[in-house]
């Protein structure tokens, strides 16, 4: 298990299949899951092959009318939910499920690009951790995929804390309650952002003010004031400005 489909909890992440590509608020991402899953079902027989070509074709006619964020990137309609509680979302045609190795070649991006991508968070060093505190702040599998693909947030709250010069057990296990909060917020506006994992992080947070410049433009007054919070919790936290480097 991993990242994509942690061990615990009843959420996973599917982000990389281009989902919050479509204009969508968080329950009508949840329909177009279900919506997919229910046809997928009915119309996909593994054993005869043309069913895989149809399905994709009548579900990108039927998603085509949706509004996109971004026009070149490509959503996959065979994301949907692959857990009999309907829960946990993954892809319909992973070879587990088809027993064909190749089956994923049915898709827009064919077997060797689904199965080799890893996003940045599920292969850094604390990806283990992130997993853990993901599935306790999501509330399902929809919110765990905006907080498992924002790699460069999570990268710049790593930052945030190793510039403060406090190691990782301090942040994940001291620290628990603050980080989650500041995940809550970042949750807010996760909807309005379209989140693939594969965005580029043009900025390495060399500096503590660096690091708080981004934040401050992503969440706005809720930084200041989760900062100000944490500051009472850390005094004297924000004297050690870039001289620490992970
Ligand atoms: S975005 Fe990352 S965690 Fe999510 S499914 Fe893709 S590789 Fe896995
Ligand atoms: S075929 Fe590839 S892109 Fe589509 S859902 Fe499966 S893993 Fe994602």
């Amino acid at each position: 298990m991993s990242l994509c489909h942690p061990e615990k909890g009843n959420v996973s992440c599917g982000a990389c299949c281009g989902l919050f590509n479509l204009k969508l608020t968080t329950k009508e991402y949840t329909n177009l899951l279900l919506e997919r899953t229910n046809e997928f079902k009915k119309t996909v027989d593994f054993s005869i092959r043309h069913s895989f070509p149809i399905y994709r074709k009548d579900r990108e006619t039927k998603e085509g009318s949706i509004p996109k964020k971004d026009e070149m990137t490509y959503n996959c309609p065979f994301l949907g939910y692959v857990d009999e509680t309907k829960h946990r979302i993954g892809c319909m045609i992973h070879p587990i499920f088809t027993g064909d190795p190749k089956s994923q070649n049915f898709s827009f991006y064919g077997t060797s690009i689904c199965q080799a991508y890893d996003c940045k968070t599920k292969e850094g060093a604390l990806a283990d951790l992130w997993e853990d505190l993901f599935v306790e702040i999501a509330k399902d599998s929809i919110e765990f995929s905006f907080l498992s693909a924002d790699h460069i947030f999570t990268y710049a709250v790593e930052k945030f804390f190793a510039h403060s010069l406090l190691n990782t057990e301090t942040m994940f296990h001291l620290n628990r309650l603050e980080l989650m909060e500041l995940f809550r917020i970042r949750l807010e506006t996760s909807a309005s952002k379209n989140f693939t994992s594969f965005e580029i992080n043009y900025d390495i947070f060399l500096t503590l003010e660096s690091v708080e410049r981004y934040l401050s433009s992503e969440l706005g007054s809720e930084w200041n004031q989760w900062k100000l919070e944490w500051e009472k919790k850390n005094p004297n936290r924000g004297e050690v400005s870039g001289s620490f480097d992970k």
